[in-house]
């Protein structure tokens, strides 16, 4: 086979080839525009960049769809008529912002807690959350609460850095990939590469998942594991590893806080903390001289078992001591998971030989001399060829924390974080806890016309840092960072608009949502939320969430609830970052970050969210957005991005900096630099000296490349956290003996769930429903082709999933009489919906599940009303409320992990009954109006067909 010839490049297709980043995904993988006459011709793949190397999937060569979709919103729009019904009228940009002027300054005058910003998939939020800190508004968050912090929360706290965004498996070098709970949707294009590389390099490839589609259909091995247990799995992997004594205990003594000695003095307020000495620095036993010394001793060979006692008489054992009593426990040996997995005993310790085997046996070795941040030299870089990946179908969970949490403990276990052929860190990863900040939003944090006095979202160290008042009542709309879910490091906003209408903890005047598709897909318990949006107060007649202001490019459902409409541009018409400050594209060996800039103008009366939220904070007054003398500081988002600084010198961009921009990292402001970044593809990609590029947590070479580009002013290393003191001082207060106490009501939970090492406890929608009345498991998940519910609506797009089915396993089929297109009610303790099914074997026997987001609501989308979408196909959330069942007393907790807040979407227990035939879903909603008017039809948009003419 001639390859010249099979990866020539394609023949201009128009008059000019522009190069940015895709939007299609969160992969932001490098595009080639082609535009001709004016208009996008055809999107490829850059072979330049650094994320996909040319590579496109089918959503980002069906960009070019959604840049011309019927559904694009084409001026800002006031509502007329009411909530949901889609009525507007157009007005001028001049109106709109007055509006929302005049709105969110009564709120900021009054009491700027009353606004409620909230945004979705947007990846800005370095941006929209400094806006919200300068507004002054405690409740702000973006859509993490219902995505994922399950994954970014435990890997931070445990490795300081997480999958996805934060790291990547050395796909080069792994020898075993092991995937949990991962749908084709996410991290498309670079884990479709990566798998194809472990393909031809002969490692093998394991995926754990109830449904064996996309990523698990190439596996080599297939584990259908029943919802909700991966924890107890990788529990039992770790069980396994223990006994045979297959752990990297060097690297455990060197890299983690094994051996730091935890207090033994069960009734006091030190219980199960660190001990320390005088100047904070945990205390371990030194094994050679038999004595007690502080971490980081010359030359102290550290003891990871054995109990001593401290100068002040109390007993202490290493914390490895009391992860080995635990997880030898039999209540983890692969027999005693089993049935609860619904993985066979011998399957389980196969798996756990087989990690040890690669991790060990086939340990490889980088002749790479390097010296770590203690000052030792090391000859190479050891590695160990396991690398894991995970994200929402094991986060999604209430139990999600706890097991992300034993899959980094796993990692670290078997000594394959940030090593050759393991899971390696992307900058600005790793960073410790320490490194970021506390949360911000109690009421001393903010008051009226000032900005908040630091960021929204960060890590609290202990109960201490709650955003709670005096009473331990939430301080935020979402009641994130409060005793309900302490960690809730993303928010919640799954809980803003049922906390909004209820006015728990306080109502709020103006919520105001950017790119959430709230009144839909993205929210629980849809009807509610719909008729939550809809409700008024009967003694005013006002809604009571008086003032929504909503942002998107699209006429999604959400829209017909606002008052006021903010037109967003597509991705290809406006400048955006995707910012080192934010959600980065760094690779494990380079330190990259990339723009997005106008390769068309807009055809419509429509302005990029970013430079609006600029302007706003300029006609507001925000510091940071106007002068003393109210006069704007910046122009638009793309002067932003180029004149904003963070601290000194560290900006949204890090390439091209300085006045001749030849710095990197840090420098002054360089006003070419969005030209430069254009010159080159739109992205920026600096190398990672050799030296630097593992042990990253703890390796100078790299500390010092970081505090170079200015990631941190002063190295921070990373001490692996497999036992949490942060969670162990929670149970603290909810013993009662460490201040402050928690309040009575959460005593209880925090004490069953915040155990300081990994644990695994049967999710909560599936212990507070009767088993035997919902028998099953449903889930849901997106396909390799569609990316949260943009691509259902896109033409190209929509000829792959036109409408979705449940798909159902075929044992199930058989007992209840079930054949293809048969139509069935799929019953939850909530709610009921009929839908159409589909047999399939390749699932886990317990297990329903069907793909997201492709229902539409009637009106919606710029689609006609009778297509699939909008009425044969269905969405789960009518199913999933946003309140567990009520527990004793009456009192409801929020369907969430109580721990992170994360939404447990996957918690759903289901039972199914053979319903009539049907031709439309169940429930099927009113139509909604279009929002501004006809809409061209299709065969007016047909591509190419009129360019042609
Ligand atoms: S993987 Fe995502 S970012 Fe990359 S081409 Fe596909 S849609 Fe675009």
């Amino acid at each position: 086979m001639n390859h010249a010839e099979r990866v020539a490049l394609s023949e201009p297709v128009g008059d000019e080839v522009r190069k940015t980043t895709c939007y299609m995904c969160a992969c932001r993988c490098g595009i080639n525009v082609h535009i001709k006459d004016g208009k996008i011709r055809y999107i490829e793949g850059n072979r330049d960049h650094p994320v996909n190397k040319g590579v496109l999937c089918a959503k980002g060569s069906a960009g070019i769809m959604q840049h011309y979709a019927p559904a694009r919103l084409r001026a800002p729009l006031k509502r007329v008529g009411p909530r949901g019904s889609g009525k507007f009228e157009e007005i001028s940009w001049d109106e709109a912002l007055g509006i929302a002027t005049n709105w969110l300054d009564g709120v900021r005058q009054d009491d700027p807690k009353k606004l409620a910003f909230f945004t979705g998939r947007d990846q800005s939020q370095s941006l929209t959350g400094f806006w919200a800190q300068q507004f002054g508004t405690p409740n702000y968050a973006a859509h993490g609460g219902f995505c994922s912090v399950n994954m970014a929360a435990a890997g931070i706290m445990t490795i300081g850095g997480a999958f996805w965004e934060f790291g990547a498996p050395d796909w080069d070098r792994t020898k075993l990939f092991v995937l949990f709970g991962v749908a084709e949707d996410h991290d498309s294009n670079p884990i479709k590469m990566g798998i194809a590389k472990l393909k031809k390099n002969g490692a093998r490839f394991v995926s754990v998942n109830p449904v064996r589609t996309g990523y698990s259909a190439v596996a080599d091995n297939w584990i259908g594991i029943r919802p909700g247990t991966d924890g107890l799995l990788i529990l039992a992997i770790v069980h396994e590893l223990l006994k045979a004594r297959r752990i990297d205990v060097d690297y455990l003594v060197r890299y983690s806080n094994a051996t730091w000695l935890v207090i033994d003095a069960p009734g006091t307020a030190e219980h199960g903390l660190f001990a320390r000495d005088g100047e904070g620095r945990p205390l371990i036993f030194e094994s050679v001289t038999e004595q007690v010394v502080a971490i980081g001793a010359k030359g102290a060979r550290a003891a990871l078992s054995g109990r001593v006692q401290l100068a002040d008489g109390r007993f202490a054992v290493p914390s490895f001591q009391l992860l080995a009593e635990k997880y030898l426990d039999p209540k983890y040996a692969p027999e005693a998971v089993a049935m609860e997995t619904g993985i066979a005993a011998d399957a389980i310790r196969g798996l756990a030989a087989e990690i040890a085997r690669v991790a060990f046996d086939e340990a490889i070795t980088i002749e790479q001399p390097w010296t770590d941040v203690h000052g030792q030299t090391h000859e190479g870089f050891v590695g160990r060829p396991v690398s894991f990946h995970a994200m929402r179908g094991l986060s999604a969970h209430s139990n999600g924390f706890q097991t992300a949490r034993a899959l980094h403990m796993l990692q670290v276990l078997i000594g394959a974080v940030d090593c050759p052929g393991g899971f390696r860190f992307e900058p600005p990863y790793p960073k410790p806890v320490s490194a970021h900040p506390t949360p911000h939003g109690r009421a001393e944090h903010f008051g009226s016309n000032k900005p908040l006095s630091g960021p929204h979202l960060g890590f609290p160290r202990g109960p201490e840092d709650l955003l709670v008042d005096a009473e331990g009542r939430p301080a935020r709309i979402d009641k994130a960072f409060s005793w309900d879910s302490p960690f809730s490091v993303h928010g919640l906003m799954h809980m803003v608009i049922a906390n909004a209408h209820a006015g728990d903890p306080y109502p709020v005047d103006v919520l105001f949502l950017y790119m959430a598709n709230m009144a839909w897909n993205s929210s629980m318990n849809t009807a509610g939320v719909i008729r939550m949006l809809e409700d008024k107060d009967p003694a005013t007649g006002e809604y009571k969430i008086p003032k929504i202001i909503y942002s998107d490019a699209y006429a999604s459902e959400m829209v017909a609830y606002a008052d006021l409409v903010l037109p967003d541009t597509t991705y290809l018409e406006r400048h955006d970052c995707i910012s080192l400050l934010d959600r980065p594209i760094s690779e494990p060996d380079a330190v990259q970050d990339a723009i997005r800039w106008p390769v068309i103008e807009p055809d419509r009366n429509v302005r990029g969210f970013q430079s609006v939220l600029i302007d706003l904070g300029a006609r507001l007054r925000l510091p940071g957005f106007a002068d003393n003398h109210g006069k704007p500081l910046y122009k638009d988002y793309a002067d932003y991005i180029v004149r904003h600084e963070r601290r000194p010198g560290i900006g949204p961009l890090a390439g091209f900096r300085g006045l001749k921009g030849d710095r990197i990292g840090r420098g002054a402001t360089n006003p070419e630099q969005l030209q430069r970044y254009i010159e080159n593809g739109s992205f920026f990609s600096a190398h990672i000296p050799l030296e630097a590029q593992f042990f990253k947590h703890a390796n100078q070479a790299y500390q010092d490349f970081a505090v170079r580009m200015g990631f941190f002013d002063t190295p921070q290393p990373v001490t692996f956290q497999l036992y949490q003191e942060a969670l162990q001082k929670f149970r603290l207060s909810a013993e009662g003996v460490r201040e402050p106490v928690a309040p009575e009501t959460h005593r209880q939970r925090i004490l069953d769930v915040f155990d300081p090492l990994p644990d695994w406890y049967r999710p909560f929608g599936e212990a507070m429903v009767d088993s035997r009345e919902f028998p099953y498991h449903a889930i849901t998940q997106r396909p390799a082709a569609m990316y949260h519910s943009w691509g259902s609506m896109n033409a190209w797009l929509r000829q792959i999933h036109t409408a979705n089915a449940l798909y159902v396993p075929g044992a199930i089929c058989e007992q209840l009489e079930l054949v293809d297109g048969d139509w069935v009610w799929l019953i939850s303790h909530h709610s009921r919906i009929k839908v159409p099914v589909a047999r399939m074997e390749a699932v886990n026997s317990s297990t329903v599940w069907t793909w997201n987001a492709i229902g539409k609501r009637e009106g919606a989308w710029g689609l006609d009303r009778n297509v699939p979408e909008a009425q044969k196909s269905f969405l789960m959330n009518h199913l999933i409320h946003e309140l567990l069942p009520p527990r004793e007393g009456g009192l409801r907790w929020s369907n969430s992990d109580p721990i992170t807040g994360q939404a447990a979407w996957y918690d759903l227990r289901v039972r199914i009954e053979k319903a009539d035939k049907g031709v439309v879903s169940e429930p099927h909603f009113p139509g909604i109006a279009e929002p501004d008017g006809e809409r061209p039809s299709p065969k007016e948009l047909r591509y190419g067909q009129e360019w042609a003419q």
